[in-house]
């Protein structure tokens, strides 16, 4: 058994990815063009947002999305500890601070009600992350936002496709990113990302940003300094093939969530994934909470041939590379406690009911609930 078998999505549609390459291939034209131009109309209309530029990958997305806001050295950024290093690698390779609002344990999302606390002069962005593919509550970071005119980035590299009172991820604070790393909801064959945002200066200024602040009129005029952030061709029409897909896809791991939780709610040691109400999961991942016994379930299912994962082990206050930011052990119980209860289980549209059953089935022989 594998935790993600993109192989069995591949065979579903190698017919319409094999052509879309061949077209690529055919037209002699890798790095932008038309595809990646279609692709980002397309992102733009399935997101209802006015502009989607593509780039290199979510961390990109990120960092270019926060240059473009003007971030710098003395700012800060509040974010969460628990999420993926490259959240918070984005504000600190800014220059910035990332400062650190412990979670909600039920969601793993940042704690809403502990952001403004938080808040100083030297507050710029709030940068919310939608972890595990439900979005955080946007109306408390909008209403926050709004109130202390900052601005906000939303990380929804886990959530493309996920929705909070009909608003899709990426699409309500001012700019949204996402990923489409190989695992994330819309997976690429390679490495690749998108900025989404209804601002025209914005755009223009990533648009700069993502390629050496090239002038589109004359590609060896620099404006500013950018980097090098461009999408791949190939990338982008395998991308265009998967977002048709996409809803699709996602409804199947809704129901294979249901099953999970269905078939899971009798053991007693295991907390299930909570959806808030206006809230529409894409489950990036499936994460339970195993209360004292997670690494002896991990290693039991291990020995089973039932691959799972710990996403997170170690939150980002207590990340050596963030050992100067000067936190500690304790500064985010939340995030901490639910570092040694997560594990992920395996779910993916083509995961076989077969599959499916055997995962439950071996954890209740665990917890001796058979
Ligand atoms: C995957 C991920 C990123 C980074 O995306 P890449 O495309 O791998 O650079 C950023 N934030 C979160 C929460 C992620 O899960």
């Amino acid at each position: 058994m594998k935790f993600l078998d993109l192989k069995k999505q591949y065979k579903q549609i190698a017919s319409e990815i094999n052509s879309a390459i061949k077209r690529v291939l055919n037209n002699g034209v890798f790095i932008g063009g038309e595809e990646v131009n279609n692709f980002e109309k397309e992102v733009a209309g399935f997101c209802n947002i006015k502009f989607a530029l593509a780039v290199n990958s979510g961390t990109d997305a990120i960092f270019l999305s926060l240059k473009a806001l003007g971030v710098q050295e003395g700012d800060e950024i509040i974010t969460t500890p628990f999420t993926f290093i490259a959240t918070a690698e984005a504000i600190a390779n800014c220059g910035a601070k990332p400062v650190f609002v412990d979670i909600d344990p039920v969601t793993f999302n940042i704690d809403v009600d502990q952001i403004e606390n938080k808040i100083t002069k030297k507050t710029k962005v709030i940068l919310p992350v939608h972890v595990f593919g439900q979005m955080v509550n946007m109306d408390k970071i909008m209403k926050l936002a709004h109130r202390y005119k900052l601005s906000v980035v939303e990380d929804a590299a886990q959530s493309f496709g996920s929705f909070y009172k009909g608003k899709l991820a990426g699409a309500v604070g001012r700019i949204g990113c996402y990923s489409f790393f190989p695992s994330k909801n819309l997976g690429a064959y390679g490495d690749g990302g998108m900025i989404v945002t209804d601002n025209k200066k914005i755009m223009e200024k990533i648009k700069l940003l993502k390629n050496h602040g090239s002038s589109s009129k004359d590609k060896y005029k620099n404006l500013i300094l950018g980097i090098n952030s461009r999408l791949d061709s190939i990338q982008a029409a395998i991308l265009r093939v998967k977002l048709k897909h996409l809803n699709k896809w996602m409804e199947e791991k809704r129901k294979k969530a249901a099953v999970y939780n269905k078939e899971l709610s009798a053991v007693k040691k295991i907390i299930l994934p909570q959806v808030l109400i206006n809230n529409k999961h894409t489950y990036h991942q499936y994460s339970i909470r195993v209360i004292e016994e997670r690494n002896d379930l991990h290693n039991f299912l291990q020995q089973a041939g039932i691959p799972t994962m710990i996403y997170y082990s170690l939150p980002l206050h207590l990340q050596p590379a963030f050992k100067y930011l000067g936190y500690k052990k304790g500064d985010f119980p939340n995030s901490e406690m639910v570092s040694q209860e997560v594990l992920s289980l395996p779910l993916y549209p083509e995961f076989s009911q077969a599959e499916q059953k055997l995962v439950i089935n071996k954890i209740k022989t665990f917890f001796k609930v058979i």
